[in-house]
């Protein structure tokens, strides 16, 4: 009696999911199945969310709050490759060992597609403290600039739309509320940008050189050097010179890397340290409106603008948002 109990259950199974498949937008993944995206750092897995929404399953491989330049996947992150059809990286250097292990495991047809590679051209690449041209790997912090975020949104919308022109409608529509929310953003930092005295920038991670030149920063340096060690006694006692001679109100650390060097920096120069940047770290709960790349832009502008003097009431209206339910997964 056990064998036809068990042919009932397995067609029941098929039934409703071919049922869910009509009512939901069918996804055009070539097993019919939905579409497996893989993501990196969770600021990328983020904007990737906000246009796939719940039409596919999104699935982060760097953790949060781990160092995303020097992380080394471990090898069961080749089981999720092997499943995925697509998996969106930064690109620009950051992520080398995945997307080698990216490259040996994925499956004919599955492609890596690298949002900052795409977002500008190798000539507006910026090589600066903690990336020399000579080491030839470029400032890979893209999606701290919202202008460069709304090219990432943008490159997953259609390339997305291709592999599944099913859902291209939802993902073009998800698209367009991105950017509008890029666009509220975009004029907050400004307005909270312009009551700030001074727009110089000292940081211990060297996270905003594009955000710096869409905004109208001037980033005085970055304390940590390319191999992601601290500078030398030399070099610390040249940044706090250059503290003082900048006259800069406040210098800043991450939250993902603490820096005794930049709160020694910050002492002996006389000005204060504000360690709670954050790089790739979203903050907030997953599943929180916090916990979103507009969440980490509006927090990190919010403690520059405050910081230095200025007025960030503009950026405190901004309100956290999604504009599709973010069922990605974050690893922790
Ligand atoms: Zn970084």
């Amino acid at each position: 009696m056990r064998e036809p109990l068990v042919a009932v259950g397995v067609t029941l199974a098929l039934v409703v999911a071919g049922a869910a498949c009509r009512s939901e937008g069918a996804s055009s993944a070539p097993d019919g199945g939905r579409l497996k995206v893989a993501t990196t750092v969770a600021p990328i897995t983020s904007i990737v969310s906000n246009i796939v929404g719940d039409r596919a399953d999104v699935e982060g491989i760097v953790p949060e709050g781990t160092n995303s330049h020097t992380f080394e996947p471990r090898p069961s992150v080749a089981e999720l490759l092997s499943e995925a059809d697509v998996v969106y990286m930064n690109g620009l250097e950051l992520e080398e060992p995945t997307k080698e292990l990216a490259e040996q495991n994925l499956e004919d047809g599955a492609e890596v597609v690298e949002l900052g590679t795409k977002a500008i051209p190798e000539h507006e690449y910026i090589y600066d403290f903690s990336f020399p041209e000579e080491e030839g790997k470029p400032n890979p912090h893209l999606w701290t600039d919202p202008t460069l975020a709304r090219e990432y949104a943008e490159i997953v919308k259609d390339d997305m739309s291709d592999r599944d022109p099913d859902n291209a409608d939802f993902y073009a529509a998800n698209y367009e509320q991105f950017a509008d929310l890029i666009d509220e953003l975009d004029a907050a930092m400004r307005e909270a940008f312009a009551t700030v005295p001074q727009r110089k920038l000292l940081t211990y991670h060297d996270a905003y050189a594009y955000f710096a030149e869409t905004y109208d920063w001037d980033v005085i340096g970055a304390i940590q050097v390319s191999d992601f060690e601290d500078p030398t006694p030399g070099e610390v006692a040249g940044l706090i010179d250059q503290v003082e001679e900048e006259e800069v109100r406040a210098i800043f650390g991450s939250e993902v890397f603490p820096s005794p060097v930049l709160e020694q920096i910050g002492e002996e120069a006389g000005v204060e340290y504000v360690d709670e940047l954050r790089d790739d770290d979203l903050p907030g709960e997953p599943g929180s409106p916090e916990h979103s790349w507009l969440g980490l832009m509006r927090v990190n502008y919010i403690t520059m603008t405050e910081a230095l003097g200025g007025d960030a009431s503009a950026l405190e209206g901004v309100e956290l948002r999604n504009v599709a339910p973010d069922t990605a997964e974050y690893p922790q």
